[in-house]
């Protein structure tokens, strides 16, 4: 049991909590539902790229997909090799291509034709041969929220099979391309199986028949998305995922490339804040806390449900909106949830918060961005201190008098 009374007092609120257990155990689900198949599993270092989730991470052997410059910094920082980080992402300036080159990453994503031709150049100037991946956008329907969809035409990620061909063999033919994976990520928060069977047979396909003309694929990176339970959702077994992709890759011997965020961090992670007070708007309960959307922005961005509650407090229970101090009416992390009456000074725990939590805060209303904390065989300790107001001014230049 996690003592969130005497972790609120001894850090303050709001805080982020993540439990490394949890974090190492989902990773080892995953790893292990790909056992005897050469496997990377590449964590998506947006979701939570606090430097010590990293670390632990690379302890347990994983590798890290970065959709920035600064992702793969912090990958080889916390300790991943090189040669397990993979970086994607639709827009990469002319710079961040060029370091990835010289860190001798895994492979770049490639999101469009214009890239590959930016790669190329690059790599030209460099007198390297770049690694490359194609990003091909199946456009099968996830089934997950619209925001968080990616596998459609009318997403700006990736490209369509027949532009991938035309590049794949343009690849082929340059002497600094070497295009050594292919890409496909449909979405995240998935919950169901059969898009992710379906798109992972359409990209299969498109092995093959590179096979065929000489293009030797060696990696499948099947991308990340996989769901986790934010209320009662059945989500996907990672055993079910791996037997569903691989049966899409029968006759081929590819290594699979997975890219999970959210499966790996989510669960793992509370987010911790104080009542201020309670009031009464004609029949509408609020709880008003210490925390806000500028800490976690899910629920205001997304619409998303986190469980939350109140802790050491039963009793009657009726229908409130926890809110945050922020001037918007989105600044909320619950709506209409039965629960028991409170006072200040009362803590409130918000479930799941380990993905897309601290890293989408922000100092909106300028306000300080939480402190992290890691628990670790029985014990907490603090991963990030708490901002404070010098550190939100820092960067700021006063505009002298004339
Ligand atoms: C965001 C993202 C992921 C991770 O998504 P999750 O839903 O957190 O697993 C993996 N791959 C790519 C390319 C992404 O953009």
């Amino acid at each position: 049991m996690i003592d969130y009374k005497y972790l609120a007092q001894k850090y303050d609120t709001p805080l982020y909590l993540y439990d490394f257990e949890k974090i190492e155990n989902s990773f080892l689900s995953l790893k292990n539902a790909f056992k005897g198949r050469k496997s990377l599993i590449a964590y998506a270092v947006k979701a939570n790229s606090n430097l010590s989730v990293l670390k632990h991470l690379a302890s347990l052997g994983t590798g890290a997909d970065c959709v920035s410059i600064g992702e793969v910094k912090r990958a080889l920082l916390a300790g991943i090799p090189s040669y397990k980080i993979v970086f994607s992402g639709v827009g990469k300036r002319d710079e961040e291509i060029e370091e990835a080159l010289k860190l001798d990453i895994l492979y770049i994503n490639l999101e469009s034709e214009a890239e590959l031709q930016r790669v190329e150049d690059i790599a030209a100037q460099l007198g390297k041969k770049a690694r490359v991946s194609i990003r091909v956008n199946p456009n099968i329907d996830p089934k997950t929220h619209p925001y968080i969809s990616t596998g459609l035409h009318e997403n700006k990620f990736g490209v369509e099979i027949d532009t991938a061909k035309k590049m794949y063999l343009a690849a082929k033919k340059s002497n600094f391309l070497d295009p050594v994976g292919i890409h496909f990520h449909i979405g995240s928060q998935l919950t169901e199986l059969e898009p992710i069977k379906e798109a992972s047979a359409i990209v299969a396909d498109l092995v093959r028949s590179l096979h065929k003309i000489d293009i030797e694929i060696k990696f499948f990176d099947i991308g990340g998305g996989l769901g986790i339970k934010y209320d009662n959702e059945e989500t996907i077994k990672p055993y079910d995922y791996a037997q569903a992709i691989l049966a899409t890759l029968k006759g081929l011997d590819l290594t699979i490339v997975c890219e999970p965020g959210r499966y790996i961090v989510g669960d793992a992670g509370y987010f911790l804040t104080k009542v201020l007070y309670e009031k009464k708007s004609g029949d509408k309960r609020f709880i008003i806390v210490d925390g806000g959307m500028n800490d976690l922005l899910r629920p205001s961005l997304y619409n998303a449900y986190h469980k939350v509650e109140v802790i050491g407090k039963t009793g009657d229970e009726t229908p409130a909106d926890v809110v945050g101090p922020v001037c918007e009416s989105g600044d909320f992390f619950a709506k209409n949830r039965p629960l028991p009456s409170t006072s200040p000074g009362d803590i409130i725990v918000v479930y799941s918060a380990g993905a897309y939590g601290f890293v989408m805060s922000s100092n909106y209303n300028t306000r300080p961005r939480p402190a992290e904390v890691a628990l670790f065989k029985g014990s907490d300790r603090l991963i990030r201190k708490r901002e404070t107001f010098e550190d939100i001014i820092k960067n700021e230049i006063e505009l002298m008098d004339e």
